[in-house]
């Protein structure tokens, strides 16, 4: 599980600072030099780390935590709250279209990502809330992907719309929208096409896709294996077609968690779900106070 690493790590040295009756600033010092060590090996962005430890440090050198009762006990209260900080403190929903309106949600991508999987992930969370989502086969470079949407759709109990490979994903996004509106889906769910890098053609076809029907949410979803690299391609994907949030998969791996950690504050873009596993309904919501007492142990 992503973060076992870091988590063993915090919890000594949190140990050594709960033994001390009093603090100096020394200890804090020290204290804070291995959170950031810990941190970095987590593989989370060094520009973060640098000043989630001089957050940290202004408010544990304060008044309050010197001359505390506990003053162990109140720098680990601080991290904890700097790390909820860190990832967003609220938890984001998906912002569906008001009552009854149709939401169309474009999910985007690197091959190999997740993407497939977690689109019908979601849409079994949707069908859960009472919602009659509709799974969308934009990828028509690879039939298996249209197939594999097509079997965890079934399996999920949710109709996938697929015309082929012959079709612009645009036109399929169009003729997608109509279908739903005649069928009354009140959540249409584009399936794109991931390329193994980033690439111009990618970003085009993504924007088509935004020109030709009304995308209210573009989700982009990421592999937590990739760590920095799952940042970096967050940020280009949000500056390219702009991101309204970030779905990170494969936390249940033996990932170091550092992407988790960067994301909101590298790109501004809240975490919405973690992918916990293959199942489909492996899905969490991603709520960063949870997430941070995980870490923390
Ligand atoms: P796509 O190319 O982005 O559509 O990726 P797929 O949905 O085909 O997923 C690629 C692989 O990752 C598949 O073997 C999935 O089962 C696996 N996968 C997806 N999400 C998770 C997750 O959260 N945890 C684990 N362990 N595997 C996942």
């Amino acid at each position: 599980m992503a973060f076992d690493s870091l988590t063993e790590k915090l919890q000594n040295v949190f140990k050594n600072l709960r033994s001390k009756g009093r603090l100096t600033e020394d200890d804090v010092k020290a204290a804070l030099k291995e959170v950031r060590m810990a941190l970095l090996e987590a593989d989370v962005n060094f520009k973060v780390v640098k000043s989630f430890i001089k957050d940290v440090q202004e408010r544990a050198i304060g008044q309050d935590v010197m001359n505390g009762l506990n003053p162990g006990q109140m720098v680990i209260k601080i991290v904890n709250e700097e790390l909820v900080r860190l990832m967003g403190s609220e938890t984001t929903e998906i912002k569906l279209q008001p009552g009854s309106a149709m939401t169309v949600i474009m999910m985007a991508g690197l091959q190999g990502a997740g993407k497939t999987t977690t689109t019908a992930k979601l849409a079994g969370k949707f069908k859960l809330k009472g919602k009659k989502p509709l799974l969308v086969a934009c990828d028509v470079y690879r039939p298996a992907a249209i197939k594999q949407l097509q079997i965890n759709g079934e399996k999920q109990g949710v109709e996938v719309f697929s015309m082929g490979e012959k079709n612009r994903p645009a036109d399929i996004a169009k003729a997608a929208v109509q279908h739903a509106a005649k069928n009354g889906n009140n959540i249409v769910i584009l399936d794109t096409a991931g390329r193994l890098h980033i690439d111009e053609d990618m970003m085009s076809e993504l924007q088509e896709i935004k020109e030709t029907v009304e995308v209210h949410q573009t989700i982009l979803v990421v592999d937590a294996m990739t760590g920095q690299d799952a940042v970096n391609v967050a940020g280009t994907f949000n500056e390219k077609i702009g991101i309204d949030g970030v779905i990170v998969t494969k936390l249940d791996g033996d990932t170091r968690g550092g992407a988790a950690l960067s994301i909101k504050a590298v790109t501004g873009r809240p975490i919405l779900y973690v992918g916990m596993g293959e199942k489909l309904s492996d899905l969490e919501q991603f709520y960063p106070d949870r997430m941070a007492s995980r870490i923390l142990g």
